[in-house]
């Protein structure tokens, strides 16, 4: 059984078809890419399986329970975290409070030990645990909203555009962190515009046209696919 199958998934922005019948799966222990350009549908895929859209039609389970009509914060509790495009950290909020914040659904000593688990992965968060998240540098910022879904404890972890904007060698550095991440257990469905790096690091890679997909496989086969290539990294 998937961690997360998606079947025949439809979402609308009012007239708008965003996402036309997708059907993708996510192995428990695998990082799965979607890649395809500006408004493919990658963004409000990821939000329908956070719960923040809702489906027109089609099934979302994870861990072989029907998801599609859960609310977003029992999403958060059956274990499904999101890192927002454009990260969406509280600005007038210190890191600490921010990763309060990812813990909302949790209580009792842990939601403490994680914190102090999370300066010990992304130090320089520790060292700025005071600071406001609003005053760190893109690249902090990205750690941070990462850091905060990771509060959650998540079983599948929702990676939105996480090198956007970011200075190559700080992308290397999230990235080296996701590969981390999945190493240690979490599972990973992971949106990019950077397809080539994305495909480096994840084991299977869908595309995504105009809300459909187009072509899946294993992303070290794709990666070196004309069709992607040309379509996706300009070659
Ligand atoms: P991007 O990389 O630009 O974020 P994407 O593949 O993530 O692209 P989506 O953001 O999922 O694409 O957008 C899919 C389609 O839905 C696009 O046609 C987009 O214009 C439309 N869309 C997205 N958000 C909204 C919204 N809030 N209201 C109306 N239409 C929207």
């Amino acid at each position: 059984m998937a961690l997360l199958e998606i079947e025949n998934l439809s979402v609308n922005y009012g007239a708008i078809q965003a996402v036309r019948g997708l059907s993708l799966t996510v192995e428990e222990g695998e990082v799965v890419t979607l890649i395809g350009a500006n408004g493919a549908g990658k963004t409000t895929t990821l939000r329908a399986v956070s719960r923040l859209m809702k489906p027109l039609s089609g099934t979302i389970r994870f861990g072989g329970r029907d998801i599609t009509r859960l609310p977003a914060d029992e999403a958060v509790k059956l274990g499904i975290a999101q890192s927002p495009e454009g990260r969406q950290v509280l600005a007038r909020q210190s890191i600490q409070d921010n990763l309060e914040l990812g813990a909302y659904t949790r209580r009792g000593p842990s939601v403490k030990a994680d914190m102090y688990e999370m300066y010990e992965r992304f130090p320089r968060l520790g060292e700025r645990r005071d600071q406001l998240a609003g005053t760190l540098s893109g690249g902090e910022q990205q750690m941070l909203a990462i850091a905060r879904a990771l509060m959650s404890r998540p079983k599948l972890l929702l990676l939105d555009e996480p090198s956007l904007g970011l200075a190559p060698i700080i992308v290397r550095e999230i990235f080296s962190i996701i590969r981390d991440l999945n190493a240690q257990g979490t599972t990973i469905l992971l949106v990019e515009q950077n397809a080539k790096l994305a495909m480096n690091a994840s084991h299977r890679t869908y595309v995504l046209e105009a809300g459909q997909m187009t072509f899946t496989g294993d992303s070290a086969q794709l990666v070196n696919d004309e069709r992607v290539l040309h379509a996706y990294l300009g070659g």
